[in-house]
């Protein structure tokens, strides 16, 4: 079970996520998640961290895709617009499904694509399962959808059977 759950890689903030260290491992595609792991729940708005990172990952040619579960389809793709990325809402993580619509979209298969996102039991079950490159964030903030924080009480059990400290991490917070 924790076989699927584990990340291949864990960081505090996603803008440790170093575009020249996924390309050296063959990574082409990035499916990043959208609420608590490139923007505040909710908050779909764009930041200086943001905009630096992804033009990071587009400076090493990486395809970038963002797949949420979402159901606010037109704030996600104003966003998505803003920063010239694609975006799948109502993925339904962790279910494969829009994760192998964005990797045909973007034209890369499971071993050369990247997962990146702050829930165990969506992001990382989903990318696990399709054999993707899998990156557990910290969330950008504690707000989140109720049901999330039941799930969360479960996902400390597994990180702290994983030995992983994944503590909220304010947005702006930048190494
Ligand atoms: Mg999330």
């Amino acid at each position: 079970m924790l076989r699927w759950l584990r990340p291949a890689e864990f960081h505090k903030t996603v803008w440790q996520v170093d575009g020249a260290k996924l390309v050296s491992r063959g990574v082409v595609a990035v499916l990043v998640d959208l609420d608590n792991t490139i923007v505040e729940y909710r908050q779909y708005r764009t930041s200086d961290a943001l905009e630096k990172w992804i033009a990071g990952l587009k400076s090493h040619g990486l395809r970038i895709c963002i797949v949420s579960n979402s159901r606010r389809q037109a704030l996600a793709a104003s966003l998505g617009a803003h920063i010239d990325v694609p975006v799948i809402t109502r993925a339904g993580k962790p279910s494969r499904r829009a994760l192998r619509r964005a990797m045909a979209m973007l034209g890369a298969g499971p071993s050369e694509t990247a997962v990146i996102g702050d829930q165990v039991f969506t992001d990382i079950l989903a990318g696990n399962r399709l054999g993707c490159h899998t990156i557990l964030v910290s969330p950008l903030s504690r707000h989140e959808f109720p049901g999330t924080r039941l799930v969360r009480i479960l996902e400390r059990f597994v990180l702290r059977s994983l030995k992983i400290d994944q503590e909220a991490v304010p947005p702006d917070h930048v190494q």
